[in-house]
């Protein structure tokens, strides 16, 4: 038998994350029921940023095109610091905050770091200073040895986002004035 229309867009909505069973049924009421406008202009948006939002080419945050706003504004590429995240989110969260004004790096996994292309990225924009805004858990701490050891020799100072951000807590989930404080009282390591 055919799955009933409105299970199937409850049972897609709940696989949102922080979407619970009955906030899933409460939100396909209104786009299928109330307000059929608001779920067509959604259902447009969502196939536009489906075909259209990816990967900038210099930081890996998300984008429209191969380069994001930031790493096309040269004077943020050019103020010397760079803040390594750990997911492309972690971006929006501290522009959200707007305490920074360098340039961004995200590096999801150890695997993944191409170190031959953050060196070449540190010399064309001549970083002084690394920051990292990782999420502090004994991975990240881990992370940041080993990315801190590899590029010891590129007259870098090294610093990561204050205490107060709580172990294993994602930075979406840190509200914007700890999360400011966490970045202008960064320790050096
Ligand atoms: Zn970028």
């Amino acid at each position: 038998m055919k799955k009933d229309k409105f299970e199937l867009l409850i049972e897609q909505l709940e696989q949102i994350p922080s979407i619970g069973r009955k906030s899933a049924l409460k939100i396909a009421y209104t786009l299928a029921i109330e307000n059929k406008v608001l779920a067509l202009n959604l259902a447009h948006c969502l196939e536009d940023a489906v075909n259209n939002i990816q990967r900038c080419d210099i930081c890996g945050g998300i984008s429209q095109s191969s380069l994001c706003h930031i790493c096309s504004d040269e004077s943020r590429l050019y103020r010397g610091i760079l803040c390594i995240v750990g997911n492309p989110k972690d971006i929006l969260v501290i522009e959200e905050a707007n305490v920074f004004d360098g340039f961004y790096l995200v590096i999801e996994e150890l695997d993944s770091i191409d170190f031959k292309n953050i060196i070449a990225n540190i010399k064309s924009y001549d970083v002084k200073e690394i920051i990292f805004a990782f999420s502090p858990s004994l991975a990240s701490d881990a992370m940041i040895l080993y990315i801190e050891e590899y590029l010891k020799g590129e007259n870098l100072k090294f610093s990561k986002i204050a205490q107060g951000v709580p172990t294993g807590v994602g930075l979406d989930n840190i509200d914007k004035l700890s999360l400011s404080r966490a970045l202008e009282s960064r320790t050096k390591i």
